[in-house]
């Protein structure tokens, strides 16, 4: 938290100092990119060196541990209704909030030029990778979860065909012997192990990788985009708040016993860690050994919740999408009437499932939303400059309810395992 305080002021301080003072700005961006960005670098590599092995063993073991594959069913059941559940939600709040305030009906036509032209160049190329992106279809989704090359998609950190391959082992770990299925569950449990152990080595960097991350993203970002993009700026991080704070405790006070107040308070690392790296995939580790660690869920929870979490439940990231398509709507004039925005609502969260847990990985989606709805999607340019800030926020979202569903599912299985009390 004080790293990210730390951060956030020095870098604010350097950039308002390079602003005043023009001579100190290649300095700065020197420091920028040259010394905060490598310090950075290496928490964040620490954190993705142990994704793979994480994600593949701490997911078979849960499902190993389960020990029968019945009890796959209700767990995957509740995890699958909940993530739903809550990027509808979201995606639900953030239109509401955008069809009442209007921030891109607001938006004065020289904010609109300047923007459009400063960031044309990164519109076009985020255009040409949408339509790169295969239709939705049958194929395309047995392409995404099982493709031609295992190996190599897991080179290319698609985290999804990794996640069905250590379904698959897990599956095929509860048929094997009683001992033998203790020996795979004892060698993937020494895995995990191993791999959170490199997790606290990270965290134990975390204060000051984190300072350097703010810093540097303050620095580069500049704050007169966020000031230009002020309303939809706000807008956007109120309704975050009330989804990370409102929702999440609701869920929480509804279908669990946790305390709202101790469990954003163990989450705490979680989140900070969400919020500076802006990458799911790269904050899984934390999650994962926080929720076991602080929280007490269960390995075999843990194991199978939060990776499919990190992929494909993205609440923040599926609130975000509804949000820029409705206020790059507004700023074109183009209508969207409810039946529309119910659409939208539905594709927001579909392609918010297929989001990768890397920073910036919304926008190619986003521009295919905009040009399914007729909106033109070089309209991506006006938002591209709040873009990292606004991604470090519904990062934090994406994880925390990751971290939410872990614990509601945890405790629905505890339960059920438990013996009936006696009558
Ligand atoms: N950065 C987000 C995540 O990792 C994905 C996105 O919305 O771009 O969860």
């Amino acid at each position: 938290m004080w790293g990210m305080i730390v951060g956030l002021v020095f870098g604010a301080v350097l950039r308002l100092t390079g602003n005043r003072v023009p001579s100190t700005a290649p300095a700065t961006e020197w420091l920028a990119t040259q010394v905060l960005d490598p310090l950075g670098l290496v928490f964040l590599r620490l954190l993705f060196f142990v994704v793979v092995p994480l994600v593949f063993a701490s997911l078979a073991l849960g499902v190993v541990q389960l020990g029968r594959l019945e009890a796959l069913g209700p767990l995957a059941g509740r995890t699958f209704m909940l993530f739903g559940l809550n990027m509808a939600v979201g995606v639900a709040l953030g239109l509401l909030v955008m069809n009442v305030v209007r921030p891109g009906q607001r938006m004065d036509e020289q904010t609109r030029t300047v923007l459009l032209e400063k960031y044309a160049p990164e519109a076009a190329k985020t255009k040409e990778r949408a339509e790169q992106q295969p239709r939705l279809s049958l194929r395309s989704l047995v392409e995404m979860f099982m493709p031609g090359n295992l190996l190599r998609a897991v080179v290319d950190f698609q985290v999804l065909p990794l996640i069905v391959f250590a379904l698959l082992v897990g599956a095929a770990g509860t048929q094997l012997p009683e001992a033998r299925r203790l020996a795979l569950a004892d060698f993937l449990e020494i895995v995990t192990e191993l791999m959170t152990r490199i997790v606290h080595f990270a965290m134990t960097l975390a204060p000051y990788a984190v300072a350097a991350l703010l810093a540097s993203i303050v620095i580069k970002a500049g704050l007169d985009i966020i000031k230009a993009l002020s309303l939809f700026v706000v807008c956007l991080l109120a309704v975050m708040a009330v989804h990370l704070f409102g929702t999440m405790s609701l869920l929480l006070k509804l279908f669990s016993k946790r305390s709202p107040v101790a469990f954003f308070k163990a989450i705490r690392t979680v989140l900070v860690t969400a919020f500076s790296t802006s990458s799911s995939n790269a904050t899984l580790p934390t999650s994962i050994q926080v929720s076991r660690e602080e929280l007490g869920v269960s390995a075999s929870t843990a194991g199978f919740v939060l990776p499919l979490g990190a992929t494909m439940n993205m609440s923040g990231t599926a609130l975000y999408e509804g949000c820029v398509v409705l206020f790059v709507a507004q700023v074109y004039g183009v209508p969207l009437d409810l039946g529309s925005q119910i659409v939208l609502l539905v594709l927001a969260v579909l392609s918010a499932v297929a989001v990768a847990g890397i920073p910036g990985a919304s926008l190619p989606l986003i521009a295919g939303l905009l040009a399914s709805f007729k909106i033109p999607p070089e309209g991506i340019a006006l938002i591209y400059g709040a873009d990292r800030i606004l991604d470090m926020a519904r990062t934090t979202l994406n994880v925390a309810a990751d971290v939410v569903t872990a614990c509601i599912v945890d405790e629905a299985a505890a339960k059920a395992a438990a013996p009936d009390p006696p009558t």
